[in-house]
């Protein structure tokens, strides 16, 4: 297993060591919040490194990656399966145009970056075209920011049980990200999504039990806020991150 994909040993060994402090900051910010761990996925995401390092981390206990460019996680998981390595669960996370649509589905186990009605729509006619049926969150503007996609918390009320109606999508959850460098601002934006959550459950009648949301800076408040799945890059593949 692993042929030519072997991690170099000490690059293993730091992404190992980065998965024991995260998963212990994981159980502080769960006891702090009266939660478990076992509520919370953690997603490695991969998208600045290469399949070696999926290796490495999925030694490490990783079960899940999010990439955020269609032809990085088709490209990924073509290289593990050229080496043998049954592949581990892909999310598409980043902005997806509509003419890569195809390429991510049926391989992208999840995708978090549902960010219009447009969006939404076109996914579900070419999963409904392949017979599938995909599962998505909606990725929503909480913070308000311009630099932001996503629904606006007012567009996604308003177009939510409608999305929830389409035959080729399967509403998971919603997702956000949070200002940087602020969080008092990240905690409004994580506890905003956590109450966005709940207007839509009311609205369509569905579970939506995934709410995406947390980053190296800020998973443990995304946490403390109810995160279910928090999508970490550099503090889990990279030396120059400070731990
Ligand atoms: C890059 C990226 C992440 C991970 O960010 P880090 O700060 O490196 O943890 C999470 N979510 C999305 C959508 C990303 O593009």
């Amino acid at each position: 297993m692993g042929a030519g994909l072997e991690p170099d040993a000490g690059y293993e060994d730091l992404v190992r060591e980065r998965r024991e402090a995260i998963l212990s900051r994981l159980e502080e910010a769960c006891a702090r919040s009266g939660r478990t761990t076992s509520e919370v996925l953690v997603e490695a995401v991969s998208k600045t490194v290469g399949p070696e390092a999926v290796v490495a981390a999925m030694r490490a206990g990783y079960e899940a990656f999010g990439e955020n460019r269609p032809q990085e996680l088709v490209r990924k998981l073509d290289a593990l399966s050229a080496a043998g390595i049954e592949a581990p669960r892909f999310d598409m996370i980043g902005n997806l145009q509509t003419n890569k649509i195809n390429q991510v589905l049926g391989r992208a186990h999840l995708i978090h970056s549902i960010s219009s009605s447009h969006l939404a729509e076109a996914v579900s006619k070419r999963a409904e075209r392949g017979g599938l049926r995909v599962p998505v969150l909606l990725e929503c503007n909480v913070s308000g920011e311009a630099s932001k996609s996503g629904f606006s918390p007012d567009e996604a009320r308003a177009a939510a049980e409608g999305l929830a109606a389409l035959p080729g999508i399967t509403l998971e959850g919603i997702m956000t990200m949070a200002p940087a460098h602020d969080a008092d601002a990240a905690r409004r934006t994580f506890s905003g999504l956590r109450e966005l959550a709940n207007d839509l459950r009311r609205r369509t009648g569905l579970g939506l039990p995934t709410l995406s949301c947390g980053m190296s800076d800020d998973f443990t408040i995304a946490v403390e806020e109810g995160a279910t799945l928090v999508r970490l890059g550099r503090i889990a593949f990279s030396s120059d991150y400070a731990l």
